[in-house]
């Protein structure tokens, strides 16, 4: 079974590029970002809990991500991939995907880190401010976000480079340039 996290800094493009993995490979795409939208739509508990965090550009806590992952993934079809978008954000996340991945009797076949440079994230973010509507594309927010991004999601790499299972992806050029350059890593994974 093929699981597959795709990982980068906010504005590497891990949404659009977790989609088309999803289609092509037939995989659960499970965005948490979504989730906590999602969950603030609704005006959850935990919607409640995530906006405050979100608003500020922060990461919501693990225990809050961790409960909506395993409520959502409880939901899932048995036997089917999943590629994780956004998730894990911190080292205690991945931790905690490894022992989630073992009681549903899999594990994770591959990381995928879509290499961005900080300006071109800047220039990306502005922009999709511009349309999305999301509250926390502003210039305030992205800078706060890449603080934390550095701080607090930077180690995830480490954790998966000791598990020899991290490939880099460069993330610049047109979307389908990009795509290739994961189908590659993902096809050779597969066989
Ligand atoms: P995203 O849509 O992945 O860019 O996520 C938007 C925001 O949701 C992030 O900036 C965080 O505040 C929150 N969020 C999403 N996924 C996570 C996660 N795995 N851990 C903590 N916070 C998260």
């Amino acid at each position: 079974m093929l699981n597959v996290v795709i990982f980068g800094p906010p504005g590497s493009g891990k949404g659009t590029q977790g989609q088309k993995i999803a289609e092509k490979y037939e995989l659960e795409h499970v965005s948490t970002g979504e989730l906590c939208r999602k969950a603030i739509h609704t005006n959850t508990h935990e919607g409640v809990i995530a906006k405050s965090y979100i608003d500020k550009g922060e990461l919501v806590p693990d225990e809050t991500i961790i409960d909506m992952l395993d409520s959502f993934l409880e939901k899932l079809p048995v036997g089917k991939g999943i590629i994780f978008d956004g998730y894990p954000r911190t080292v205690g996340q991945a931790a905690a995907l490894t022992e989630i991945m073992k009681e549903h009797g899999t594990k994770v076949s591959v990381m995928l880190n879509l290499e961005v440079e900080r300006e071109e994230l800047l220039n990306r973010l502005a922009k999709r401010g511009e349309t999305s509507g999301r509250s926390d594309d502003n210039s305030g927010t992205i800078q706060k976000r890449l603080e934390v991004y550095d701080e607090r999601t930077l180690p995830v790499i480490d954790f998966y480079k000791k598990k020899r299972l991290y490939k880099a992806v460069q993330g610049v050029g047109d979307i389908e340039e990009i795509f290739d350059r994961a189908c590659t890593i993902l096809d050779k994974i597969k066989k």
